[in-house]
């Protein structure tokens, strides 16, 4: 039902957000109810700082971590069907978050689903992610799998998604949430950290990753989803409602998928 007979190209969703807006967790979410597929390019600019540093490369010497790219082999393993339906079902969110597995994140035969969220990783990877030949070289790759997808559609999420990535994406969404909301829900998924040092972590990786993309503006067209004052189902319910509006949208219009071609 949501497979795509290939004719036409996959409706693709792109959403943008800082760290701590729920982007990841919501847009995978999003994707699983839709019968979507799901795209975390953040996991690609992480397993690249985890391979880079794996070979021993200062991740701040831009051309030593250049030289790391053609030896990069990065894939994801989808979560199953009967992963996503489990997703689906699960309304409760402590039951999701036990149940769902994630896609599997590889770096050639290696699983680094975990080791890339690391705060080790997390603290280099906005030096990785702001050489431009790395940008350049991952939004290839991620272009390469958004057209690639057997699905009807496909959710992408990430900082540049709406602007550099996918900017005539038919649905364009910026997931924001307060700063002390992003701070206390990361809080909440990192054990062993104090909530105070969580917060600092993630407002520097902030400050560096805007000198590179604008993630807290919305472009024009880009619609705006606020999860400040939402819970998680909430929230899941706001992003689907722009979806369906921009598919309806579309629907209605003769030149995108209108029935008299
Ligand atoms: O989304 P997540 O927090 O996992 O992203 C990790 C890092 O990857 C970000 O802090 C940012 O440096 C980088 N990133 C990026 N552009 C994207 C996605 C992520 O620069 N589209």
């Amino acid at each position: 039902m949501s497979q795509h007979d290939g004719d036409d190209a996959p409706l693709v969703v792109a959403v943008d957000g800082p760290a701590g807006s729920g982007k990841s967790s919501v847009s995978k979410a999003a994707a699983a109810r839709l019968g979507f597929a799901f795209l975390d390019t953040g996991a690609a600019y992480r397993a690249l700082t985890w391979f880079a540093t794996r070979r021993g490369v200062d991740v701040t010497d831009s051309r030593a971590v250049i030289e790391t790219i053609d030896d990069f082999d990065y894939h994801v393993e989808p979560a199953s069907r009967q992963e996503a339906a489990v997703d689906v079902s699960a309304r409760d969110g402590s039951a999701r978050e036990s149940t769902v597995d994630a896609p599997r994140v590889f770096v050639g035969d290696t699983d680094v689903t975990d080791a890339i969220r690391d705060p080790e990783v997390s603290a280099r990877v906005s030096a990785v992610a702001r050489v431009p030949e790395v940008r350049l070289r991952l939004n290839e790759l991620f272009r390469a799998l958004l057209a690639g997808t057997d699905r009807e559609g496909i959710v992408a999420e990430g900082r540049d998604i709406t602007t550099v990535v996918a900017p005539d994406a038919p649905v364009r969404i910026l997931l924001t949430a307060s700063p002390e909301v992003r701070a206390a829900r990361r809080a909440g998924e990192l054990d062993g950290q104090s909530a105070s040092d969580v917060a600092r972590q993630l407002h520097a990786r902030d400050r560096a990753d805007l000198q590179v993309v604008d993630f807290m503006t919305a472009a024009e067209g880009v619609t705006t989803v606020d999860s400040t004052d939402l819970n998680f189902d909430q929230t899941v319910d706001a992003v689907i409602d722009v979806i369906e509006a921009a598919r309806a949208a579309m629907a209605a219009a003769p030149s995108r998928g209108g029935t008299d071609d």
